[in-house]
């Protein structure tokens, strides 16, 4: 029997005769991850997904980044510009073969946890023996004069990269509002696509929530070689409009005003947590829950973007927006439902590609870290890591087209290996030999 009862009927009296299971509530990656977690992990009851965006799940890293630039290469095949990849994160088989049912373009709007149903806007109740919300987050909006402009754009989804896609095929002069990750991605795409590019960040440097000091300062020179006007410590004040009504230009903070054909915001994210909210749960920036990423409802969980958790690495409650956290998340909590009792301790990492710099982090670094430059930060062909010290010993690693080292770093991390500042910066140290040194066996 399945666990999606008709439209109009008593939610109370239709759950008496139902074969409960567990509803996931938003079908991105950390939706997508908790079903298949939950079946690989033995888990026979009903699994079903509640997918607000059309389609199948889909990756959104490459929506800043390759998928941007893969539109180039399919305008010269004479598609216009135009890619149709779209990014699956499981092929349509996938869900057949592991029973899992996967409603796509369904908005859940309702949790009734007396009951432990959901309601879909088109009137479907879904009764739940356990509830995830992996509902992930939206676009911040600026509160901006001129804000709805036409020519002004989010990146979040696969439709709002579609759409930029195409609008770099004529765009010639682009402002990023935010130097945060996307803002920067899109930036360093459109420069490669011929535009010119301005960023505008209203902090002292880029990335500044994510990274030490010593790093945001490295990218900001090194997005300047690149060609990116980038200015700091300018945020954005109004946006002007042409005579065709759509935005003509970007006025900053500072009263300057940069010609814009094309605008992205990349200003950060706000969770989706006002469900949760409406149910009666605790939210603050983000569905709280604890290290069982368990709500106050113990039938109730959060995942991924939209969960405000107690990250170990963070030193208390958190919200983390990568692929990793939701991920981690997911796999853990697939745990949880069916019975292990593990706390979530996973440590944290991210990556992102902006331009010809892959920058990748292992742990969350602390404003107060010391911070030592180990490789070659030359911007015209870097190779290097910033390690970071919390009391002499190493606490985080930020790396620049080092994968080695970022790999290593999160073995030598996740294993609460010991590397004093002093071993790691004496002669011929590396971090993959290190990390070998302290988990293999010393030969006889
Ligand atoms: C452009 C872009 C580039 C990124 N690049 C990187 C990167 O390089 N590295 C990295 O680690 N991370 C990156 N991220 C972040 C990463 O993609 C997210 O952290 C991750 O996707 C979070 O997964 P999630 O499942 O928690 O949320 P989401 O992926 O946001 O999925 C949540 C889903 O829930 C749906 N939903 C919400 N409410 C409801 C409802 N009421 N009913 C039904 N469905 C609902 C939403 O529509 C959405 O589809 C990037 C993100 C973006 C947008």
């Amino acid at each position: 029997m399945s666990a999606q009862q008709s439209q109009n009927q008593s939610p109370s009296a239709a759950a008496d005769q139902e074969t409960r299971g567990v509803v996931i509530i938003g079908g991105g990656q950390a939706g997508l991850q908790a079903a298949a977690s939950l079946r690989s992990e033995g888990f026979t009851g009903e699994v079903t997904i509640v997918a607000e965006e059309p389609g199948l799940p889909y990756q959104r890293p490459p929506l800043s980044k390759d998928y941007l630039k893969a539109r180039l290469t399919d305008g010269a095949d004479g598609v216009g510009g135009t890619s149709a990849s779209p990014l699956p994160l499981r092929g349509e088989a996938f869900f057949a073969d592991q029973s899992i049912t996967l409603l796509t373009g369904r908005t859940a709007v309702a949790v009734d946890r007396p009951s432990q149903t959901v309601a879909l806007a088109d009137g479907t109740v879904l009764v739940y023996d356990s509830l995830v919300f992996a509902t992930g987050a939206r676009n911040r909006e600026l509160p901006t004069p001129g804000i709805d402009l036409p020519g002004i754009h989010g990146l979040r989804t696969l439709e709002d990269a579609e759409l930029l896609g195409a609008a770099l095929d004529t765009a010639r002069n682009v402002v990023v509002v935010g130097a945060g990750f996307i803002g920067l991605e899109f930036a360093t795409a459109a420069l490669a696509r011929g535009c010119r590019v301005t960023v505008l960040e209203f902090a002292p440097r880029p990335m500044g929530r994510a990274l030490t000091p010593l790093l945001g300062d490295w990218f900001a020179g090194a997005h300047r070689d690149l060609g990116l006007d980038l200015r700091l410590n300018e945020g954005i004040a109004s946006f002007e409009a042409g005579d065709d009504g759509r935005v003509a230009f970007a006025v900053s903070t500072t009263g300057d005003r940069y010609p814009a054909d094309l605008v992205v915001a990349g200003v950060g994210v706000q969770p989706n947590d006002h469900l949760a909210a409406e149910a009666g749960l605790e939210t603050a920036n983000g569905i709280v829950v604890d290290a069982h990423l368990r709500t106050i409802d113990p039938n109730i969980y959060a995942i991924g973007d939209c969960a405000a958790f107690p990250c170990v690495h963070a030193g208390g409650p958190f919200r983390l927006e990568s692929v990793q956290n939701a991920t981690d998340h997911a796999r853990h909590v697939a745990g949880v439902i069916l019975g292990a009792d593990a706390p979530y301790a996973e440590l944290p990492w991210f990556w992102s590609t902006q331009g010809p710099f892959r920058l990748q982090m292992a742990n969350i670094v602390r404003a107060d870290d010391e911070t030592v430059v180990v490789g070659d930060p030359d911007p015209a062909s870097p190779t290097f890591s910033v390690f970071c010290f919390r009391d002499g010993i190493l606490a985080a690693v930020e790396s620049v087209n080092m994968p080695s080292d970022h790999l290593s770093a999160r073995k030598i991390l996740a294993a609460g290996i010991q590397i004093t500042r002093e071993e790691a910066l004496s002669e011929g140290f590396s971090l993959r030999a290190a990390y070998k040194e302290r988990t293999q066996p010393a030969a006889v």
